[in-house]
């Protein structure tokens, strides 16, 4: 199976808080695009590095074989929505300051610049027989998060923990009436990595088959699935909790620590 690709033109972007930039894509380069039943369907974003010898779209396998310094960076991305009518794929990007690939690139992104993607995949939607849900997470999980919401069945009950800068960073979650929301705020917290835990093992813990969807730092998103295992019994293979990113690595750093980390958190509990 050849992966899906496509290249979104940026038709806007917007400021959704002072750390988060909305981009939405469109464009003859998203004919293809073929969306996926997930509602964390992501694609696997290629930024192009400065001076790199090639302009999108370009040929994957030919750009790979270049120069390491030209290289295409990969960055996986959640499609927060697509609007199939109109063909737009909007994702939201953290802009995490001026480093990297990708939230450097959404905060100069323009109306016309080009961004090739492959995807996208996924592996989450709520269920719709669950009891009630829990979501989690930081910046990066929210799209994933927000698009979950949008398809909870009517009556649907849960609890969604979010971290934050401040309340001046807090953004979109769409409001559902049996949805308990929290915005955690690292600005007031003296440890802000254990903000997630912490909030999450505070709860009174409703009763019923919980369907869970963690994801964000890693450190973060381990503490709360070894809580969630160990602590309130959840079933780990139902289960939705990864890590999206490592605090202090960039992705390819991450990527290289990645399978042992992984082997390592599935020995904790
Ligand atoms: C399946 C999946 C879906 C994802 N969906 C989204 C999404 O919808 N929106 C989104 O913004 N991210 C999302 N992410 C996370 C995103 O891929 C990473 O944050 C990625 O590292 C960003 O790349 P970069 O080039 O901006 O920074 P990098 O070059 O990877 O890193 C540079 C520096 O920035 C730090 N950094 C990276 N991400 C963050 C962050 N979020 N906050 C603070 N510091 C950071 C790194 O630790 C490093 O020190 C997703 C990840 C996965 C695996």
């Amino acid at each position: 199976v050849t992966a899906q690709q496509q290249y979104g033109t940026v038709v806007e972007t917007f400021r959704l808080s002072p750390t988060m930039v909305r981009v939405v894509f469109g464009g003859d380069g998203l004919a293809g695009f073929e969306p996926t039943e997930f509602t964390d369907q992501y694609v696997n974003a290629l930024f192009v590095p400065e001076g790199a010898p090639y302009g999108v779209p370009f040929d994957v396998d030919e750009a790979r074989s270049l120069d390491p310094a030209h290289r295409p960076r990969g960055r996986r991305y959640t499609i927060r929505s697509f609007d199939a009518d109109r063909g737009l794929v909007t994702i939201d990007f953290v802009a995490h300051g001026d480093v990297g690939y990708a939230g450097r690139w959404a905060q100069h992104a323009r109306p016309g610049d080009r961004l090739q993607m492959i995807g996208p995949s996924g592996a989450y939607r709520p269920d719709p027989d669950a009891d009630w849900y829990l979501f989690g997470g930081d910046e990066s999980a929210i799209p994933a998060i927000a698009a979950s919401i949008e398809v909870l069945p009517e009556g649907a009950r849960g609890v969604v923990r979010v971290v934050v800068d401040s309340p001046a960073h807090e953004f979109e979650i769409p409001a559902v009436d049996g949805l308990d929301v929290v915005w955690l705020h690292r600005s007031a917290a003296e440890r802000p990595d254990d903000l997630l835990v912490d909030a999450i093992a505070a709860l009174a813990w409703p009763a019923g088959r919980p369907d869970v969807f963690v994801h964000g730092e890693a450190a973060e998103v381990r503490a709360v699935r070894r809580h969630l295992i160990a602590e309130r019994g959840i079933d780990r293979e139902a289960a939705s909790i990864s890590p999206y990113w490592r605090r202090g690595h960039t992705d390819e750093a991450w990527r290289e620590v990645k399978s042992q980390w992984l082997a390592d958190q599935s020995a904790d509990v």
